[in-house]
C-alpha cells in the first residue's frame, strides 16, 4: 500500500479535551475522530486496528466453541420489563421511542434477547449446553465519558453467553472462557491479570474481571503477594479489627466547635481517628428517580464506606444510591450535617459497619450543631437495621485470605466473565426438558470484552514520547518502507521489491513514498507506531537499507535481503506467539 495514497491524517498538536496517552495519541495519529461526546469513529488505520482486535477474539471464541451470531442494537422494552430491568438499568441505558410510541432501547449488554432466543429455539437437554456470541455496538449513556475509546457512549463489546443444563456445566463453560480471554489478552500482548470482581447489577455468583495494568487504569486492584489474591476494590473484603475488652466508659457529650470532619474533630478532642465514627448519609432512588428512603452508613473514623456493599446488602441497583441532600435529609431524619452519629436518628436506615461493635468508647457527632458525644458503644448507645462490612479494603490491610498486607494497583477492565445461574432463565422462561422430561431452568453465563476499549489498552501500555508501540498482532500495518526521496527511481524501485516480497510472506506493509521531507515520515512512523521500518535512501542503488524496531535500538545498515528476512522472522514469530 502506498502511502500517498491513503487516507491518513496526523495531527502534530495535542487535542484539547484529551488527558490519556491513548486518546491523544489515536486522535494524533488519525486513528480515531470524535464525532460527538463519547462517541468515536474508526479512519482507516484505528479501524485496521480494531479488525485486528476483532479477528484475535473471533478466532479464540470460534476455537472454544462458540459460535458467532449479529443481534441488533434496537431492543424492545417488553424483554427488560421481564426480566426486571427496564426499571432497574437506571439513567445509562439509552431509551428510544418509535412513531408509534413503542418503547425500545439501544442495547447496554444482551442478556434478555439471547435468553429470548435460546427459550424459543431450545428445548431438549440434547441442545445443550450453547454459547453464542457476537461483536457488536453496545450503548451506554455514561455519566462521564471520557478518555476516548476507554468509556465512551458507544463502543464495541464482544459478548458471549452460555446456556447449560446445569451448574456443572457452567462450571465448565466458565472455566473455557476463562482460559479463552487469558489466550485472548496474551495474544493482544497486554499485560494483565484476572481479578475477582463484584457481579453488581447484573446479578449471578461468581466473577472475574480481566484487568489491563495500566496507572491511569479506572479500577483499583487489591492484590497480595503472598496468597495471589486478587480482586477489585469493591470485591475484596476488609477485615474487622480485632475487638477491643476495654471497658464502657460513661457516655458524655462535648462541644466540638466548627469541626465538620473527622480529622476536625479528631484534633480538637485529642482523640485517633480510629477511635471516631463517619457517618456518610445516602438516599435511595426509585425507578423514577424519586426519593424513597434514607441510609445513614457508620464506619471506623479511619476508614472509607465500600458503596457497592451498600448497594448489595440493600439489593438496589447502583445509581440508586446517591449522596443524600443533607438537608432534606435532616428534616426527616434528625441528622445534621457534619454532626451526624448513630444516636437518635429516626425514618432512616442504619447500618453499620461489622467491626463496630468490637469497639469500645468512640466518638461520634451528636445530632446536634456543633457536638460529638464521646464514649458510644454498640448495643448500650446505639443500634442498627443492619451490621454489615461495609468498609472498603486500604492499602496495607490485612488480606482477607491470609492476612499479609494487601498491596494495590490500578488497571483497565478490558473484560469480565460472570456466572449468572438462572437469574435470567428463570425470569424469562427458559427451560428444557432433561432426560426424563422433566422441565428444568437452564443455567447461565455471560462474557464480556471491551474490544474497542482493548484498543486503548493496549496503547496506555504501549507508547512512548513519539507515538504508538503497536504490538505486532495488532499493528495497522506491520513494516514501513520509508522512502527517502520517492521521485528517486533505484528507491522507488528497491522499496516496492521490499514491499512485494514481504507482501508474499503475509506480512502487511506500508511505502511512504509522500512528497515529504525525511523528517515529517519518520516522526509519523513513530507516532502511528509501525513495528519495524525500513529505509530506503541514498544506498538503494547498491542495495542498502537502514533496519529500525520501533521497540527501540538504533537504525543498522543492512541488505534489502537481510531486512526482509529480519522483519520476516520476526513478525511471522510474533503472529504466532500465544496461539
Ligand atoms: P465499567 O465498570 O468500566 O463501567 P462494566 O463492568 O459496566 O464496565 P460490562 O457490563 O462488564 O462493563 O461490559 C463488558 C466490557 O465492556 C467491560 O469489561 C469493558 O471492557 C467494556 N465496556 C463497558 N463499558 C464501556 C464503555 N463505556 N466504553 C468502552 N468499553 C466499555
Ligand atoms: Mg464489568
Amino acid at each position: 500500500m502506498k502511502m500517498s495514497k491513503m487516507y491518513i491524517r496526523t495531527l502534530r498538536e495535542v487535542p484539547a479535551e484529551a488527558e490519556l496517552p491513548s486518546h491523544v495519541l489515536m486522535l494524533r495519529s488519525g486513528m480515531i475522530r470524535k464525532i460527538v461526546s463519547g462517541v468515536y469513529g474508526y479512519m482507516p488505520l484505528g479501524k485496521r486496528v480494531l479488525n485486528k482486535v476483532e479477528n484475535i477474539v473471533r478466532e479464540e471464541m470460534d476455537a472454544a466453541g462458540g459460535q458467532e451470531i449479529l443481534m441488533s442494537a434496537i431492543q424492545p422494552a417488553e424483554l427488560w420489563v421481564e426480566s426486571g430491568r427496564w426499571g432497574a438499568y437506571g439513567p445509562e441505558m439509552w431509551r428510544v421511542k418509535d412513531r408509534n410510541s413503542r418503547e425500545f432501547c439501544l442495547g447496554p449488554t444482551h442478556e434478555e434477547i439471547f435468553t429470548d432466543i435460546i427459550r424459543n429455539e431450545v428445548s431438549s437437554y440434547r441442545q445443550l449446553p450453547v454459547n453464542l456470541y457476537q461483536i457488536q455496538t453496545k450503548y451506554r449513556d455514561e455519566a462521564r465519558p471520557r478518555f476516548g475509546l476507554m468509556r465512551s457512549r458507544e463502543f464495541i463489546m464482544k459478548d458471549a453467553y452460555s446456556f447449560d443444563r446445569d451448574q456443572e456445566g457452567l462450571d465448565a463453560s466458565y472455566q473455557n472462557m476463562y482460559d479463552t480471554y487469558t489466550r485472548i489478552f496474551n495474544r493482544c500482548g497486554l499485560k494483565f491479570a484476572p481479578v475477582e470482581a463484584d457481579t453488581g447489577a447484573i446479578g449471578g455468583s461468581d466473577s472475574h474481571e480481566f484487568t489491563a495494568f495500566a496507572e491511569n487504569g479506572e479500577s483499583q486492584i487489591v492484590y497480595c503477594e503472598k496468597c495471589n489474591m486478587a480482586a477489585t476494590d469493591e470485591r475484596a473484603e476488609c477485615v474487622d479489627a480485632p475487638a477491643s475488652d476495654a471497658a464502657m466508659l460513661a457516655a458524655e457529650t462535648v462541644h466540638t466547635p466548627g469541626t465538620k470532619t473527622i480529622e476536625e474533630v479528631a484534633n480538637f478532642l485529642g482523640l485517633e481517628k480510629s477511635q471516631t465514627i463517619k457517618a456518610l448519609l445516602y438516599e435511595t432512588l426509585d425507578d423514577d428517580y424519586n426519593v424513597n428512603g434514607y441510609v445513614a452508613a457508620f464506619v471506623r473514623g479511619d476508614r472509607e464506606v465500600n458503596e457497592i456493599k451498600i448497594i448489595n446488602l440493600l439489593g438496589i441497583p447502583e445509581h440508586a444510591l446517591v449522596m443524600a441532600n443533607e438537608e432534606k435529609m435532616a428534616e426527616v431524619t434528625g441528622c445534621v450535617g457534619g454532626f451526624t452519629g448513630p444516636v437518635g436518628l429516626k425514618n432512616c436506615k442504619i447500618i453499620v459497619d461489622s467491626e463496630i461493635p468490637g469497639l469500645r468508647n468512640l466518638c461520634a457527632g451528636a445530632n446536634q450543631v456543633d457536638h460529638h458525644t464521646l464514649n458510644l458503644n454498640y448495643g448500650r448507645d446505639f443500634e442498627a437495621d443492619i451490621v454489615a462490612n461495609i468498609k472498603m479494603i486500604a492499602e496495607g490491610d490485612p488480606c482477607p485470605v491470609c492476612g499479609a498486607p494487601v498491596k494495590f494497583t490500578r488497571g483497565i477492565e478490558v473484560g469480565q466473565v460472570f456466572k449468572l445461574g438462572t437469574k435470567y432463565s428463570e425470569a424469562m422462561g427458559a427451560t428444557y426438558k432433561d432426560e426424563n422430561m422433566k422441565d428444568q431452568v437452564m443455567v447461565m453465563g455471560c462474557y464480556g470484552i471491551g474490544v474497542s476499549r482493548t484498543m486503548a489498552a493496549i496503547v496506555e501500555q504501549y507508547h512512548d514520547d513519539n507515538g504508538i508501540v503497536w504490538p505486532i498482532p495488532v499493528a495497522p500495518y506491520h513494516v514501513t518502507v520509508t522512502v527517502v526521496k520517492a521521485k528517486d527511481a533505484d528507491q522507488m524501485a528497491l522499496a516496492e521489491k521490499i514491499e512485494a516480497e514481504l507482501s508474499a510472506k503475509g506480512i502487511e506493509v506500508v511505502v511512504d513514498d509522500r512528497d515529504e521531507r525525511p523528517g515529517v515520515k519518520f516522526k509519523d512512523a513513530d507516532l502511528i507506531g509501525f513495528p519495524v521500518r525500513i529505509v530506503v535512501g541514498k544506498k538503494a542503488a547498491e542495495g542498502i537499507v537502514e533496519y529500525k524496531l520501533r521497540t527501540g535500538g538504533d537504525a543498522e545498515e543492512v541488505t534489502a535481503e537481510e531486512a526482509v528476512s529480519r522483519a520476516s522472522e520476526l513478525i511471522l514469530t510474533a503472529l504466532n506467539a500465544h496461539k
